[in-house]
């Protein structure tokens, strides 16, 4: 893949809106089904977010089921257990409304209801046999994962204190409702937290080996808009317009890194929630401006770019000051927001990061990340961190 040759998708349609997701019945209706299962957690019900949104499908006329048993970050079971709860209930259509957990357990659930099976045997690449008859609505309520738009589940095997990762295009929702009013309640921790992850995002795709032109303008527009507004959104989550900028950054991120894919900020973080149990988002906000310093010298000018992006003074330095002070103004958004810059603030201790680094060199977005690593060096960036 380079600029002159790239495969582009975007499988799924998105509506977006602030009170856009009053549309949900209608569009139900339009793909001919009847009996929905709204996957979602309880701290989304909690902030009042389900009862709306259950409500108007039922005065749709539609049948509804709420499993609401999905916790962060969730684990194999719970797909099992949302995957017995949808048969019996003889459902024919998914929602998932909430935060990356809910969305990827209800992309597991479809997985099983179609295939059946363990959901552990489809973690990697392409292990999905077909596209699915059960349409899947996404509808996020954190500016974070992307995950209404993207091709991946990431579940934790508890067994093993890994995630895990499920690729394949047959994933990806027929439509996502991005509505920025239900990420009003998000509280200032998960807001920027879940932020963190989405610039991570947008950062690494836009350095990765597989970078191309479409994935490049998203990942840079999102890292602008992110970079503008998270200080806002965590400062006073109850404003509209920063919430709004979060969301179409971290919808545009979810675009790109679809495409773009990844890098190892995320596999060292899978590592460090594996091990650590640390929530994504937090363990990503504490290693993004480490690896940042080590991947700038393979890609100077994107790295500067990143900087611009952020609002950085770089007009004037060289472009070797520019790239590191890409990393700079990551670490400055992370304090401001108030989240650990240090593995030790999360509990982990010298001892634990070998096998953080020896778990993470085996993680498929290595190979992605601009400058390829050694288990050495990915225990180096690990100590830096702590
Ligand atoms: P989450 O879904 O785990 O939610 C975190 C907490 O926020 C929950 O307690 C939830 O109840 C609460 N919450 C969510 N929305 C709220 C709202 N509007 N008001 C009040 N509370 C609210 O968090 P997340 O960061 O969105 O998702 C993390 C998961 O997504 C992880 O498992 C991560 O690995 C995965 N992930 C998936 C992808 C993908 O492409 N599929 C990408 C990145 C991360």
């Amino acid at each position: 893949m380079s600029a002159d040759n790239f495969i582009f998708r975007m499988t799924t349609t998105v509506m977006f809106g602030k009170g856009i997701v009053d549309q949900l019945p209608a569009k139900v209706q339009e793909f001919k089904k009847e009996r929905v299962l709204i996957v979602t957690d309880k701290g989304v019900r909690q902030a009042g977010l389900l009862a709306p949104i259950e409500k108007s499908l039922v005065d749709a006329g539609l049948h509804v089921a709420v499993f609401d048993d999905v916790e962060p970050d969730p684990g194999l079971d719970t797909i099992h257990r949302g995957a017995a709860f949808f048969k019996e209930r003889q459902g024919d259509f998914l929602v998932a409304l909430g935060g990356g957990s809910p969305m990827d357990t209800a992309k597991g659930i479809r997985i099983l209801a179609d295939n059946g099976g363990n959901i552990r045997d489809y973690a990697g690449l392409n292990k999905v046999p077909g596209r699915s008859s059960i349409p899947l609505v996404t509808i996020p309520t954190t500016s974070g994962t992307g995950s209404e738009v993207t091709i991946f589940a990431v579940l934790s095997d508890w067994e093993q204190n890994v995630k895990i990762t499920i690729s394949s295009p047959y994933l990806a929702a027929e439509l996502a409702i991005v509505d920025p009013l239900l990420t009003l309640s998000a509280p200032p921790r998960i807001t920027a937290a879940t932020g963190i992850d989405a610039l991570a995002h947008a950062i690494e795709t836009y350095v990765s080996n597989l970078a191309q032109p479409p994935a490049d303008a998203l990942a840079l527009r999102a890292i602008e808009v992110i970079g503008a507004n998270l200080r806002a959104a965590v400062a006073n989550g109850s404003k509209p317009e920063p919430r709004a900028e979060m969301s179409l950054g971290s919808l545009l991120a979810g675009m790109a890194f679809n495409n773009g894919f990844l890098g190892i900020t995320h596999s060292l973080g899978a590592a460090l929630s594996g091990h650590a149990h640390v929530s994504h988002g937090i363990a990503i906000a504490s290693l993004l401006p480490y690896v940042m310093e080590y991947n700038a010298m393979a890609n100077l000018e994107k790295h500067w770019d990143i900087a611009l992006a952020l609002g950085e003074e770089v007009e004037g330095l060289s472009v070797r000051d520019g790239a590191f002070a890409a990393a700079e103004a990551v670490r400055n958004l992370v304090e401001d927001i108030n989240l650990p810059s240090r593995l030790r603030e999360l509990g982990v201790k010298e001892g634990d990061l070998a096998g953080m680094a020896k778990s993470a060199i085996g993680h498929g977005m290595v190979k992605m990340n601009p400058r390829q690593p050694n288990e050495a060096e990915l225990l180096a960036i690990l100590k830096k961190a702590l």
